[in-house]
């Protein structure tokens, strides 16, 4: 094998591309020299990204290409979370990762807060992934007679889904029209993925079925038509559901609200009715909620989940009411694309991850191990929309962000410290 010096010579010179190096040397050693040719070119340090305990002969081909090396995020945890699910029940840690101070101190309030009112109540509503493949006919009569067709053949697809998947299972095809276009829903059971690759893979092998069996006109025009709808929002998800439909509910005494999150139920809920709902209607928000984005991303990115299935993840209602002297809340996460298996959560430190949860690879029966971790993520984000929503009504949402976004707090420890 040539040394990394010559290596580099090619690459310079232009006879060798840095997208092709795995071609000729093996992953790990690709990445140094992908990442030696950047640092001379381009007179920077990858030191920092060059650290990493990944094995890119493992990683390569499965979840990186032209790999360099990793960035790190760091990960804080919130608990102990009470948690009042069908599969998960008991006291939970959760791992956030982020770099926005103040995120973590903000969800850890709002996790004591659901722990010492009793905990949050979980329950998943649906749970089925989406693909929507886009099929041609020439016109109405011929796109009605194709759905006619797919309806009284909906056992034939099942067993076609099943040549491909033992964990994937197609449970409904639902039917769009436009014109003479049709988009065909299909929903999966996905075990303890998150269910995208089975999804596509599955309906690739139900659109040649469609295709070489149909006894009309119709075609294939994309394997996904974005009526799925992946790593969009659209209000289609928040509506039939995608991934895992989730409730999380609490009801909190007023002396919690008060002792603990230093505002009255009115006023929480005043504040979720005027910020959460009419603030979020008045600018045309698909999602009405305080920051459920912040704490899906950052349990997405401690736990390998696909970053870009935040945008729909993190659609969702925050709901209140005075109950008495308490404050009852709910969130409710429409498309929640989580997985146990598959994509990043093989890697070794978001494994790990999940390992804190209890969650870690798949169920027993397959399924429940995702199911468990959809119910501790609600109860999570409920924390996270009570504390936010409660520091808004206190007032205190600025000092918050000075104390820990602005390092506040570590001067005056430091200023203690030198006195
Ligand atoms: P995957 O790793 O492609 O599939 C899961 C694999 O795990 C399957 O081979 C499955 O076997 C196996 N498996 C073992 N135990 C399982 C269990 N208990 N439950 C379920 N499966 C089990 O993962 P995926 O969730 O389908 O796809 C996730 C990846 O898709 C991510 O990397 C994501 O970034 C990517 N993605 C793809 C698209 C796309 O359009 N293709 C879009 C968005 C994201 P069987 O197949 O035999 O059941």
């Amino acid at each position: 094998m040539e040394g990394i010096e010559e290596v580099l010579k090619r690459i310079e010179s232009g006879e060798l591309s840095i997208s092709r190096l795995e071609k000729e040397l093996p992953p790990n050693l690709a990445a140094l020299a992908r990442r030696a040719y950047l640092e001379r070119s381009l007179g920077v340090s990858l030191s920092s990204i060059a650290s990493t305990i990944l094995d890119f002969d493992e990683l390569y081909g499965r979840n990186i290409e032209n790999p360099i090396g990793a960035v790190q995020i760091p990960v804080g945890i919130v608990g102990p979370l009470r948690v009042n699910g069908e599969y998960a029940q008991g006291d939970f840690y959760v791992p956030l990762a982020t770099t926005e101070g103040a995120l973590v101190a903000s969800v850890n309030r709002g996790v004591k807060a659901v722990t010492e009112s009793g905990g949050a109540t979980v329950r998943i509503v649906k749970d089925h992934m989406t693909r929507a493949p886009l099929l041609w006919t020439p016109g109405i009569v011929e796109a009605l007679r194709l759905v006619e067709w797919i309806k009284e053949h909906q056992e034939e697809l099942k067993a076609r889904v099943g040549e491909v998947t033992r964990h994937g299972k197609l449970v409904e095809a639902q039917p769009f029209i436009v014109g003479n276009l049709v988009w065909i829903r299909l929903y999966y059971k996905t075990g303890d993925a998150m269910g995208m690759n089975m999804a596509t893979i599955a309906s690739d092998r139900i659109c040649k079925h469609i295709t070489e069996n149909y006894p009309g006109e119709a075609s294939c025009v994309a394997l996904s038509g974005n009526m799925c709808s992946d790593k969009k929002p659209a209000i289609i998800n928040r509506l039939l559901g995608r991934g895992k439909y989730v409730v999380a509910e609490a009801l909190i005494p007023r002396r919690v609200a008060e002792k603990v999150l230093k505002a009255s139920p009115e006023a929480i809920d005043y504040v979720n009715r005027a910020k959460n709902l009419l603030g979020s209607a008045a600018a045309g928000s698909p999602s009405y909620n305080a920051h459920i984005a912040n704490i899906i991303a950052a349990v997405f990115l401690a736990t390998g989940q696909d970053e870009a299935q935040v945008v729909e993840s993190s659609m969702g209602f925050t709901w209140t009411e005075i109950r008495g002297e308490d404050l009852y809340i709910s969130v409710t996460l429409p498309s929640l694309e989580i997985g146990t298996v598959g994509g990043g959560t093989r890697l070794p430190t978001q494994r790990e991850a999940l390992s804190i949860m209890g969650v870690a690879g798949g169920g027993n029966p397959p399924g429940v191990n995702a199911l468990k971790f959809a119910e501790i993520l609600a109860a999570t984000v409920l924390a996270g929309e009570l504390n936010l929503t409660a520091a808004i009504a206190a007032g205190h949402l600025a000092s918050a962000h000075i104390q820990y976004g602005r390092g506040a707090a570590k001067q005056r420890k430091e200023a203690r410290q030198e006195h």
